[in-house]
């Protein structure tokens, strides 16, 4: 470039140089100025036609030329046909990903910030129904409409998958996964769980129908225990030990058939069936005199710090139930003359409400897995508390079922809380939060 940028200065150089020469020859300055127009009119000409050939959509055969301007086209072409080839390679990558995208059997979604549609691939339009001409660049919640799913984007929490029927046929299951990425975009994958769905589905009722059907024989063999050790004489007492014991042991699976039901309810119906303003003083204050009455015999000091006025939007029995384990729990691992104390309070995060013991304490290693079903870190507890095994699980469920999540603070032979955190939706004093 620089000696093609040489050249043309000599030219010019030249050029100057010989209409100078023609000037003095006829003792005029016309050649002078006829030289430089020349030069001028050359420039302006190549100028346009550089101009032409860039708007042009190819930028294939540039305008022949010579000098500096031959070398500008010879250079833009190379320029032009080194990022014609970086598209071309781009294009090919996009092509084979939206192929293997499209051969995929999981449905693969992409919206903007604004939650819009971008992109699809065949799955969704077989899943969703998606249709190219209409729907891109609709809003996605415009297109699966199941309030479930239009609950799940806009809490933004994706940390657990989301089921729901398919938009196009309601007997397949899909699970959603979203992955954030870029600038609030967002990537939701689907699959078809209906397979996995009906097996769970299969397991809830054989374990609610099971239950369901104990009861009977229970309530039968109850009713023959309790007339057996009412008649029975007072010197059999080693018959009269059995039969206490069979009487524990069928009053301990009379309580396992209901939590075991409960459970079943808390999975198997839609949560917020039922919405109250509940009062949760005058429920807390039955519950204190409930633990004092079956823990009558360990002489604990139960504090009730609960403001009188305290309400929330939730479903009585099932917050009855949650609330009634984990007071029942603080009573049974709690030793004589200890203290539990429950609280409740609200801020601007919303309602909480805690249990907290100096009893027995819990080996932190085994708290996240306390809420499993019959989880239980020291099985010897068992026979000594008489508990089903369920209380925490009955609890996790149903503070799931009203948007609230289980805290759980505990150390060996120092006491445990137990809290469970509501959100600020579910205060009474929100006016829009009040509902039948
Ligand atoms: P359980 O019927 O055995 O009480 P839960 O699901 O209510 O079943 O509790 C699971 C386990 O968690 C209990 O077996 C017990 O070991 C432990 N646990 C629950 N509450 C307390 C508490 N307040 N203090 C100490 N351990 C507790």
């Amino acid at each position: 470039m620089k000696a093609s940028l040489a050249k043309e200065v000599n030219r010019i150089a030249g050029l100057i140089f010989l209409a100078a020469l023609a000037a003095l020859a006829v003792g005029h300055t016309w050649p002078l100025l006829v030289g430089l127009g020349g030069y001028i009119i050359w420039s302006t000409r190549q100028l346009f036609a550089l101009y032409s050939w860039l708007v042009r959509d190819d930028h294939t055969e540039p305008p022949d030329s010579i000098g500096l301007w031959g070398e500008f086209y010879t250079r833009l072409e190379h320029l032009f046909q080194k990022e014609r080839r970086a598209q071309e390679n781009l294009q090919g990558i996009i092509h084979r990903a939206q192929q293997s995208v499209n051969a995929l059997d999981d449905v693969v979604i992409l919206i903007d910030q604004h939650g819009y549609l971008e992109y699809w691939n065949h799955a969704a339009e077989r899943a969703m129904g998606f249709n190219a001409s209409q729907d891109l660049g609709q809003p996605l919640t415009n297109l699966i409409r199941h309030p479930r799913f239009t609950g799940y984007l806009s809490k933004g929490d994706f940390q657990d998958p989301l089921e729901i029927p398919s938009p196009v046929n309601d007997n397949r299951i899909l699970q959603f996964r979203v992955t954030e990425f870029g600038i609030g975009e967002q990537l939701l994958i689907a699959r078809d769980v209906t397979r996995l769905h009906h097996l769970e589905q299969m397991r809830k009722d054989f374990v609610a129908n099971v239950s369901h059907e104990l009861k009977t024989p229970l309530t039968v063999l109850k009713g023959y225990l309790e007339t057996l050790l009412d008649t029975l004489p007072e010197e059999q007492a080693r018959l009269r030990r059995a039969l206490m014991q069979m009487d524990n042991q069928s009053n301990r699976m009379e309580a396992l058939v209901a939590d075991l039901l409960l459970l079943a309810r808390l999975e198997g119906t839609e949560a917020d069936s039922v919405r109250q303003a509940v009062p949760v003083h005058g429920m807390l204050n039955r519950m204190k005199e409930n633990a004092l009455a079956i823990g009558s015999d360990k002489d604990h000091q139960i504090e009730l710090d609960v403001p009188l006025d305290a309400r929330l939007i939730a479903n009585p029995a099932e917050l009855e139930s949650a609330f009634g384990n984990l007071i029942t729990n603080a009573v049974k691992y709690t030793p004589a003359n200890g203290t539990i104390r429950i609280r409740w309070w609200q801020d601007s995060c919303g309602a909480h409400f805690s249990v907290t013991d100096n009893g027995i304490g819990i080996d932190p290693a085994h708290i996240p897995r306390l809420t499993e079903r019959f989880y239980r870190p020291d099985n010897s507890r068992v026979t000594e508390t008489g508990g089903t095994g369920l209380g925490l699980a009955i609890v996790k469920h149903v503070m799931i079922r009203h948007d609230g999540r289980l805290e759980i603070v505990s150390e060996l032979s120092k006491g445990s809380t137990f809290t469970c955190h509501f959100p600020a939706e579910r205060l009474v004093s929100k006016p829009t939060a009040v509902a039948g």
